[in-house]
């Protein structure tokens, strides 16, 4: 029996610890990618363990409209914990399941504030599969099939100043963003990229919204990436990471945007077992400034890749990325690397398009398994 949309793959995964994920007899393989990103701190981290386990027994749900310490201590934790600066701070948190309807809300959100509908989005971007964060997504593979989607979207070149300030003009609501391009391939933009989309928004009365999705909870080597470039958005959306593997998706908004009383609603959102779970989650990378590590291994995982790539003549035309959010654009397809690298080398990692191997392990990885990838991306490309 096998699940109806996604292709599955012929390794049966059973149970996790840290970095590694078993199979039922005992097969270990290093998880570097940390399943779509969000095993952020390992699989079956004991924190995250016991704080589920103890809401579990005290209570699965209640709806949002009661308030729950639990989920009243996530709302706290992520507005004191989302960028912030002299002008703006995103103290506003709606809750949802995932990170495609967390950009569904800002979408909502800025429409609504701004009485605008035009949004700008990106060349390369992802937003989701839903249809409005379908519509701001580039790929036309994902959406050829379900057209019309939600209309008045302009794509722009990612990087490009010029082109972003001609498109953002009165008519628009928001200017989405991936600080750093995920399922594209890995492109990081330069603060300047962000700092002038935070000026165009601006003059135009827009919302500046980033999605972090993929960036945030640490994974660039700063909890929101953001921070690196120092441009706080109006809104920011997280998800992936954020529960360490429960669904949770969240829409940071500053207060412009709140006050303007979005009508919207979910029936789980803030559910108290996934708000345990991410709040157990934001306490330890935050004590354990598991951003710190992220960008002391990162930079030292892609230091070894390129020189690994110069000693043995690798295939590799590129290493990119922030943190441990790298990607390796190769010569010939990923595909078949990515096939070696499992079953020949016991190494979990994702593309990003047909060219780049994608590499966002858990945050909480050491040299040691840096190495350990390094020495296999050495032997499948050898
Ligand atoms: C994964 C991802 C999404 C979609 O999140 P889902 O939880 O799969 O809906 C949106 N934006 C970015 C940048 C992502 O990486």
């Amino acid at each position: 029996m096998s699940g109806f949309v996604f292709s599955e793959k012929p390794i049966q995964i059973e149970r996790g610890e840290g970095p590694y994920l078993y199979t039922d007899d005992g097969t270990e393989y290093l998880d570097f990618g940390a399943s779509y990103a969000v095993a952020a701190l390992g699989h079956a981290h004991p924190r995250v363990t016991e704080a589920v386990q103890e809401q579990v027994a005290k209570l699965l749900y209640v709806q949002a409209s009661y308030p729950n310490s639990t989920r009243t201590e996530l709302y706290g934790k992520l507005a004191a914990l989302g960028p912030t600066d002299e002008t703006r701070s995103l103290d506003n948190v709606w809750l949802c399941n995932s990170g495609t309807e967390a950009n569904e809300a800002a979408m909502k959100f800025a429409r609504n504030a701004t009485g605008r509908s035009k949004i700008v989005a990106t060349r390369r971007g992802f937003h989701g599969r839903t249809m409005g964060a379908l519509a701001m997504t580039w790929k036309e593979k994902y959406k050829k099939p379900f057209e019309p989607l939600a209309g008045g979207i302009e794509f722009v070149t990612y990087g490009d100043e010029e082109e972003l300030e001609e498109a953002v003009d009165d008519d628009t609501a928001a200017v989405f963003l991936e600080p750093v391009q995920g399922e594209g391939g890995i492109h990081p933009a330069s603060a300047e990229y962000l700092r002038a989309a935070r000026d165009y928004t601006e003059e135009a009365g827009a919302a500046l919204v980033f999605d972090e999705i993929q960036t945030g909870v640490g994974r660039t080597g700063t909890l929101w990436a953001c921070e690196g470039a120092g441009v706080v958005p109006d809104l920011l959306t997280a998800a992936k990471g954020i529960a360490n593997g429960l669904p949770l998706g969240a829409t940071l908004c500053a207060d412009w945007i709140a006050d303007a009383e979005p009508e919207h609603g979910s029936t789980f959102s803030g559910g108290p077992v996934v708000c345990a779970a991410a709040n157990a989650t934001l306490d330890t990378i935050v004590e354990e400034d598991v951003p710190g590590n992220a960008a002391q291994i990162g930079e030292y995982l892609r230091g070894e890749i390129e020189a690994a790539t110069e000693e043995h003549d690798l295939p590799i035309r590129d290493v990119r990325g922030l943190g441990l959010m790298i990607g390796i654009e190769v010569k010939r397809g990923s595909n078949r690397l990515l096939r070696d690298l499992a079953l020949n080398e016991g190494i979990l990692a994702l593309p990003a398009g047909r060219t780049v191997l994608r590499l966002l392990p858990p945050l909480t990885i050491e040299e040691e398994h840096a190495d350990r990838m390094v020495d296999a991306l050495i032997e499948v490309m050898t």
